[in-house]
């Protein structure tokens, strides 16, 4: 009887102790704080909209529920389709897309956030025995970012837009006076070119984007380009060979007519274009009015041309595809290189060519040299800038410095 009295007493301080054990942690427990360390989401720190702890003791499980007041919902806007999340190398991470898709991931991981809408975070974390459970939320917008290189270019100018932040396959449609170049879509980025006809006047031309439904309206203020005008005589033989030459004409447009419809889905060239030739005088420039054996109108000079003596060597401007390399009674030996979406250039006049049709070429490599083939009527070289079938001055080119 004694033996089961102090077995009682015995169990009941026991009790005791125990409970005042749970109540003393228990009381450790609302005295913390979260052991929240920095989360960053699209490089901002995150707030928790409600945290809940689990705390082991005792080799059991005590679950302690708490939202913790000072915790405010997380309610970001997104500019970036792809947002890095960090958190412990330990953290499980539950991600739930607007969707309704779960995915779970560990630590720092890149997350798309390619549809707008809440995405919910559920974090688990496990420390010192102590489970901690975060949850945020965070609505996202996402919104295309789009850059023009030049919004007030002159005539001849070539513009380079980039659109960044769009979802993987967007719809992109482009509403101007202007023919845009192919559209390249990767890595969540869209590109084209628009090039500024120079025969169009000097003014402004609306732009107009769609991107998935979306239309972003800008204006584009094309400037004056002030073009040279020059006299000059071509003797009748000269003439006669090529431009007044029916054979010669038909076979220029079938040869590179066609080229100002196809385009390379890459874009090869790098940085500045450079010149095709060095050391040479300007004899004629970009775009010049032309009045030939005292003509009424003029005809324009889509190129440059490069004077210097014959078998100079003719350089690749910037690297790309040769999509043709061959030998035309209008123009003489004839390079036309792809850069990319349909961003070419036309060398001229060679003496001979020094690569095939469907190379792949760098900037500042050998391609032929300088001659006098074709409608002309000294050493030169015809350079010769093209989006589809509108000619830029590649002045221009020369200075892009991206
Ligand atoms: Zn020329």
């Amino acid at each position: 009887m004694k033996f089961i009295k102090t077995f009682i007493v015995l169990l009941i301080i026991t009790g005791i102790a125990l409970g005042v054990y749970v109540f003393y942690d228990y009381q450790n427990v609302l005295k913390e704080s979260a052991p929240i360390q920095t989360l960053t989401f699209n490089d901002v720190e995150i707030s928790y909209k409600n945290a809940s702890v689990e705390y082991h003791i005792l080799n059991g499980l005590i679950p302690i529920k708490r939202d913790f007041q000072n915790l405010n919902q997380a309610n970001l806007i997104s500019t970036n389709i792809v947002n890095t999340l960090s958190a412990l190398e330990t953290d499980q991470i539950e991600i739930t897309y607007p969707d309704g898709t779960i995915q779970n991931v560990v630590g720092v991981s890149q997350i798309n956030l390619e549809e707008n809408g809440t995405y919910l975070f559920k974090l688990l974390r496990t420390q010192d025995k102590t489970n901690y459970q975060f949850e945020f939320s965070v609505d996202v917008e996402s919104r295309p970012t789009i850059s023009i290189s030049n919004q007030n270019p002159v005539q001849g100018e070539l513009l380079i837009v980039e659109i960044n932040n769009i979802p993987l396959n967007s719809q992109i449609d482009i509403d101007n006076h202007f023919r845009p170049s192919a559209i390249i879509q990767k890595d969540y980025k869209a590109r084209f070119y628009l090039p500024m006809a120079y025969r169009e006047a000097a003014k402004v031309y609306p732009l107009t984007l769609s991107i998935n439904n979306q239309t972003y309206n800008y204006e584009i203020d094309v400037k004056t380009y002030v073009f040279k005008e020059i006299h000059f005589t071509v003797s009748a033989s000269v003439s006669s060979s090529t431009v007044g030459n029916n054979d010669a004409v038909t076979q220029y447009r079938e040869t590179i007519y066609p080229l100002y419809e196809t385009f390379e889905t890459e874009e090869y060239w790098e940085g500045n274009f450079i010149k095709p030739v060095e050391g040479a005088r300007i004899s004629s420039t970009f775009g010049e009015m032309r009045f030939v054996n005292n003509a009424k109108t003029p005809s324009r000079h889509a190129g440059i041309d490069y004077a210097i003596k014959c078998g100079t060597e003719v350089l690749a401007s910037n690297a790309g595809k040769v999509e043709y390399a061959g030998f035309l009674t209008m123009i003489g030996n004839t390079i036309v290189i792809d850069h990319g979406l349909g961003l070419k250039t036309f060398y001229e006049h060679m003496e001979d060519i020094t690569i095939t049709q469907g190379d792949m070429v760098e900037k500042g490599q050998l391609i032929g040299h300088v001659g006098t083939t074709g409608y002309s009527t000294g050493c030169h070289l015809h350079f010769q800038a093209m989006v589809k079938n509108q000619s830029i001055n590649p002045e221009f080119l020369y200075k892009i410095t991206e």
